[in-house]
């Protein structure tokens, strides 16, 4: 069923009796093509445009819970492309094209809203560093312009200029930034790969990789054993323990990060703002909530929630920042298991296991990436040749030490993060 305008009026007149269920339920096959082995954003857009791009549509997303359970649903939804790094800057520009004709593609409304993103700095030395990454945006063919006090003090008046530890010196300001609605992503997604052929199979945890002869045969899962010549691992917070089973050691922690949204208020901010000396940054939902978060809980963990002293923390700086948000109440707070690669940097790669494929290392930002890495990830499993825009996000840079990106992960010393 296609959705447009003229079929929400229609539906609207005859009581919503028509609409149907956005996928279907099937049972597993006996055997596949490929299988996705996890219902996140990365695994719905790889089998998305494995259907689309590659013609493989006898494939499926084998999810241990829910399709959108995971981070893709949990996270505070900011999309962008302002990366520095070779390797990250050609992905996640690759990446935002792709989100900007997403809802057109999908023909389903992932309210996608290039609001603008402000990164704060408050010294000479985070200017210069704004600057320099101002630059590599442009070079890259995106935007980003350096403003100054005075010019954001005129945007983003609710902020505190002059504290007197962290005074505002200016912003790089993305214009092209912003966020999306994080759980119509997955929808979108998920309908466009069903819509396709896909099977989505939820309540199907896998709990073992079947391997011949340096080869994958398939995955034995809750639900039975599928046999397949491709194997994708896209688990995020998982990762660690799905490599397991196919005997693999991943450079992977997983870590809890944390989020926050206080009660519906009238619009006050109209984009994104992060706060440059402290973990804190901010957006306003549609709904009216403001939704902020922070900085990781610190420890490795497999929790979905988090603990009071990031909590602390991040209440702290947000009442540095802006003050004005002591008056709101916080409705909730949640936590999602992110899986941090010590160069903050991820992995589009083959394993050495033939037909075994891995996507990990996203750590606290792999929403945005989450067309471009299905994209990516698509085209390797289909073509057994990495992807342009993501041929540096090799496995083996943390074994030999070439080609690492470091754009902040979790570092080889945890401790000194
Ligand atoms: C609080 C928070 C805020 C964030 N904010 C942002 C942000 O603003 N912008 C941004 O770009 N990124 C953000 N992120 C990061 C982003 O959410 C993740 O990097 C991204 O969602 C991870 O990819 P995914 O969607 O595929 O993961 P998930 O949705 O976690 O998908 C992985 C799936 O694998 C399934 N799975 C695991 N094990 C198995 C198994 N054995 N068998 C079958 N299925 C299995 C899981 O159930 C899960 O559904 C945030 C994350 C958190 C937690």
């Amino acid at each position: 069923m296609a959705y447009s305008g003229f079929r929400v009026i229609w539906e609207g007149l005859r009581g919503n009796r028509g609409w149907q269920p956005a996928w279907r339920s099937p049972e597993p096959k006996a055997e596949y093509d490929a299988v996705i082995i996890g219902g996140g954003g990365h695994g719905l857009a790889t089998a998305y445009y494995l259907a689309k791009n590659h013609g493989m549509t006898n494939i499926a997303v084998l999810e241990k819970g829910y399709l959108g359970g995971g981070n893709v649903g949990r996270n505070t939804t900011i999309v962008r492309a302002n990366y520095c790094l070779p390797g990250n800057s050609e992905f996640y520009s690759h990446s935002l094209k792709l989100w900007e004709g997403l809802e057109a593609d999908l023909n389903y409304n992932v309210m996608h809203s290039q609001r603008g993103l402000y990164n704060l700095f408050h010294s000479d030395g985070q200017r210069d560093y704004a600057a320099r990454r101002g630059n590599a945006m442009v070079n890259q063919g995106d935007d980003a312009q350096l403003l100054g006090r005075d010019e954001v003090r005129r945007r983003l008046p609710y902020l505190d200029f002059d504290n007197v530890r962290f005074p505002v010196y200016g912003a790089l300001y993305h214009a092209r930034g912003g966020t999306a609605r994080h759980d119509a992503v997955a929808w979108g997604f998920a309908r466009g790969a069903d819509r396709r052929g896909v099977d989505l199979l939820q309540n199907c945890e896998v709990t073992g990789i079947d391997i011949e002869g340096g080869k994958v045969r398939g995955v034995q899962t809750v639900r039975g054993a599928i046999r397949a010549k491709k194997v994708g691992i896209v688990v995020a917070g998982r990762s660690g323990q799905v490599a397991a089973l196919a005997g693999m050691r991943l450079p992977i922690e997983s870590h809890v990060l944390q989020a926050f949204v206080t009660e519906g208020l009238k619009p006050v901010i109209d984009n994104v703002v992060t706060f440059g000396m402290g973990h804190f940054y901010i957006s306003q939902s549609d709904k009216g909530g403001l939704v902020f978060g922070g900085d990781l809980d610190f420890y490795p963990s497999y929790a979905q929630r988090g603990n009071l002293p990031m909590a602390e923390h991040v209440m702290e700086a947000a009442m540095t920042l802006m003050p004005a948000i002591g008056k709101a109440k916080v409705l909730r707070s949640w936590g999602g298991i992110v899986d941090m690669s010590p160069d903050g940097s991820p992995v589009i790669d083959k394993t050495h296991i033939e037909g075994l494929y891995l996507n990990c290392g996203w750590c606290y930002g792999g929403f945005k990436a989450v067309p471009g890495s299905g994209y990516s990830f698509a085209h390797l499993m289909a073509t057994d040749r990495p992807h342009a825009p993501a041929a540096r996000y090799r496995l083996d840079r943390f074994r030999t030490g070439r080609g690492l990106m470091d754009e902040e992960g979790k570092g080889a010393q945890h401790n000194l993060h």
